[in-house]
C-alpha cells in the first residue's frame, strides 16, 4: 500500500471528520456566499429556491419543499408508506435477482453495490396493500437503483404483478422513476417494454382498472411503454417525462425547445396526461378513484 494512503487511513481512524453540507435561509442569491453550516442529515436544502428545512419537518411534509413546492425524491417504500394503509403490503417476488446474460463488464459489481445502497434487490418494488381501505396491487420504482432502468428483472416483477392484478380484480397503480432502458443487459431490456405492454392489454380486456403515476424522472423505454399505457395518466409536479433528451432532440430539428418542455406541466396542456397531482394529493385521489371504480353489488 503506497505511504500517502496508509496515511489517509489512518487519519480516518484517529480522526473521524464530521460531513458539513453550506446552507442558507431563505432564498439563493446568486451573489452572496452562503453562510451557515448545518451539519449534513440534519438539515436539507431545497436544490430549487434553497429553502433549509429539517430532514424530520420534509419527511413529514412528504418531502415536499415548504418554500417552493419542490417535490424531492422519494423512496420506493417512503413512497409505499405514504400510500397505504399502516401495515397492509404484501410484497411479491422480493428474491428475484438480475442475472448477467450478457456478461457485460462491471455489471454484477454495480448491481452489488446498488443492492447494499438502496436496501433493495431491484429496481422496482411490487406487492399489494390497501388504500383507504380498497385493494390494489401496486408497483413503485426507485431511481436510486442503476437509475431506475428496466432490466429483466424489472420488467418480470411489473408483468407478474399485473398478472396477479388480473387474477385477483384488483386495480393496478403503477409509479414510475426511471432513466430508460438498462444498457447492461441490452436487447433483453427491450424486451420488457414489449412484454409489460402485453400483460397491460390482457389486464384491460379482463375489464382492469390502470393508473400510472409518472415521477421525476420517468424517460427513455420507460415512458414509451408502461408508464403512459394508464387508463389514468397522472404526474407529481415538474417531473421529468420524456423519450429522447432535450439535446438530442434540439439537434436533430435544429430548433430550441421551450423552458418547460418535457416537465409535467408542459405535457399535461398538450393533452398526455390526465392530471398533475401534488403529492399531498395523491392518496385522497387515488382512493377516490378506487372508490368510483369499485362494483357494489345489491344484496
Ligand atoms: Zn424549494
Amino acid at each position: 500500500m503506497p505511504e500517502e494512503r496508509c496515511i489517509v487511513l489512518l487519519k480516518d481512524i484517529f480522526y473521524k471528520k464530521r460531513r458539513y453540507a453550506t446552507v442558507q435561509t431563505g432564498q439563493v442569491q446568486e451573489d452572496k456566499p452562503m453562510a451557515k453550516e448545518v451539519p449534513e442529515g440534519l438539515m436539507t436544502k431545497c436544490p430549487k429556491c434553497g429553502t433549509i428545512a429539517y430532514a424530520k419537518e420534509l419527511e413529514k411534509n412528504l418531502k415536499v419543499c415548504q418554500g417552493c413546492g419542490h417535490h424531492f425524491l422519494m423512496t420506493a417504500f417512503e413512497r409505499i408508506a405514504m400510500l397505504v394503509d399502516e401495515g397492509h403490503f404484501f410484497e411479491y417476488d422480493s428474491g428475484l435477482l438480475s442475472a448477467d446474460p450478457l456478461n457485460f463488464p462491471d455489471y454484477m459489481p454495480k448491481l452489488e453495490k446498488d443492492m447494499e445502497k438502496s436496501g433493495l434487490s431491484e429496481a422496482v418494488v411490487t406487492g399489494e396493500g390497501t388504500i383507504k381501505g380498497y385493494p390494489a396491487v401496486i408497483a413503485v420504482m426507485d431511481s436510486r437503483f442503476r437509475m431506475g432502468s428496466m432490466g429483466s428483472v424489472v420488467g418480470e416483477k411489473i408483468a407478474r404483478a399485473i398478472e396477479q392484478a388480473i387474477e385477483k380484480q384488483y386495480p393496478f397503480i403503477l409509479f414510475s422513476a426511471s432513466g430508460g432502458a438498462r444498457m447492461q443487459e441490452g436487447v433483453l431490456s427491450l424486451m420488457q417494454m414489449a412484454k409489460t405492454s402485453a400483460a397491460l392489454a390482457k389486464l384491460s380486456a379482463a375489464g382492469g382498472l390502470y393508473i400510472s403515476v409518472m415521477t421525476n424522472p420517468t424517460t427513455g423505454g420507460v415512458s414509451a411503454s408502461f408508464a403512459s399505457l394508464g387508463d389514468y395518466n397522472f404526474a407529481e409536479p415538474g417531473a421529468l417525462i420524456g423519450f429522447a433528451g432535450r439535446r438530442i432532440i434540439e439537434q436533430t430539428i435544429r430548433q430550441e425547445l421551450p423552458e418547460d418542455f418535457q416537465t409535467a406541466e408542459f405535457l399535461l396542456k398538450k393533452g398526455q396526461l390526465d392530471k398533475v397531482i401534488p403529492r399531498k394529493e395523491l392518496r385522497d385521489t387515488l382512493a377516490k378513484i378506487l372508490d368510483m371504480h369499485t362494483v357494489r353489488r345489491a344484496n
